[in-house]
This record gives structure tokens, sequence and C-alpha cells, in this order.
């Protein structure tokens, strides 16, 4: 009994962890994504994404669908590009 609560929670917060593309679309952010090679990044429209590959999509799984445009590589990584990081950290 308490091993299928805690196999419950573990399925909820994983899915939790993934931030899906249709909250990042209602909260106004794109993806940021970049490159492992060659370091090339880029910001993608999160609405053009949600209509490619559908709002319940994981935005880290965006990466293993991306080639990079300088290198070639499919080695490419995604995250949402939250305005609050790096904005405040670069201050000044
Ligand atoms: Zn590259």
């Amino acid at each position: 009994m308490g091993q299928h609560k805690r196999r419950y929670i573990e399925a909820e917060d994983a899915r939790r962890r993934a931030t899906q593309l249709g909250e990042i679309l209602q909260a106004g952010v794109d993806v940021f994504c970049w490159c492992n090679r060659c370091g090339h990044n880029a910001t993608i429209s999160s609405a053009r994404l949600a209509a490619e590959l559908g709002p319940a999509f994981a935005v880290p799984e965006i990466g293993s669908r991306m080639r990079c445009s300088g290198c070639g590589s499919k080695d490419v990584a995604a995250r949402p590009d939250w305005p609050s990081l790096g904005q405040i950290a670069r201050h000044g």
C-alpha cells in the first residue's frame, strides 16, 4: 500500500519536472535551444513548436527533434526561455 502510493508520487513528480509546451505558451515564454557541440543557440517561438509538436510535448524533449543549423549536430538541448533567468544576474 505504501509502495503504491510512493510510485504514484514519483510519477507525478516526473510529470511535473518536464515543462510542457502548452505551459510556456500560456506564459508567453519561448524555447531556448543550444547545440552542445558548437555552442550555436537560438530562441524558437513556443507557438510555432506547439503547433508542430502539440501543447503536451515536453520542452526538454524538443532538443532531440532539433538539428543544429550551425554544424548539423543532433546534440541539441532545449529549455524554456524564462525571462526572469539571466536578466537579474546580468544586471550591471
Ligand atoms: Zn552546432
